[in-house]
């Protein structure tokens, strides 16, 4: 498969949080991202962070989307930790990219885990 032929799941969970269809505990939205809580967290802090548009994984995200998605995300993803308490002790940025990274649900995400030394991967 390559990078070009990725096809994008609208079924997916967060394509259906990001139409409102399914609630969200938010924790920050701007023009580009989304960021909300893990359903089921594995540190004190466990935030997800998305684009607002339709990227399976890192790979497709880091070569189609704009230069003002990424910029939003990244900065996003820093905001998010500043906000969430966690910029000054440290934390970790993961994102599972498909198969063999182990992402479960077909939307770019990254997980920001702190509150906690975080030791593993997911
Ligand atoms: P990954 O394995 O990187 O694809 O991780 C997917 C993450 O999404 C897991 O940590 C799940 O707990 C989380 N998740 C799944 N459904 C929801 C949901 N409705 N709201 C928040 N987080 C979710």
């Amino acid at each position: 498969m390559t990078v070009t032929s990725m096809i994008y799941d609208d079924t997916n969970i967060f394509a259906k949080i990001l139409a409102g269809d399914i609630p969200c505990d938010k924790v920050m939205e701007t023009e580009h991202s989304l960021a909300f809580n893990d359903i089921n967290p594995s540190a004190p802090v466990h935030t997800l962070v998305i684009p607002k548009g339709k990227y399976v994984c890192w790979q497709d995200f880091s070569t189609h989307a704009s230069d003002l998605e990424i910029t939003d995300f990244i900065r996003t993803i820093g905001r998010v930790a500043q906000a969430q308490g966690i910029a000054e002790d440290g934390y970790k940025v993961l994102s599972n990219a498909l198969k063999n990274g182990g992402q479960e649900v077909p939307h770019l995400h990254v997980h920001i885990l702190g509150g906690k030394p975080i030791t593993l991967g997911l």
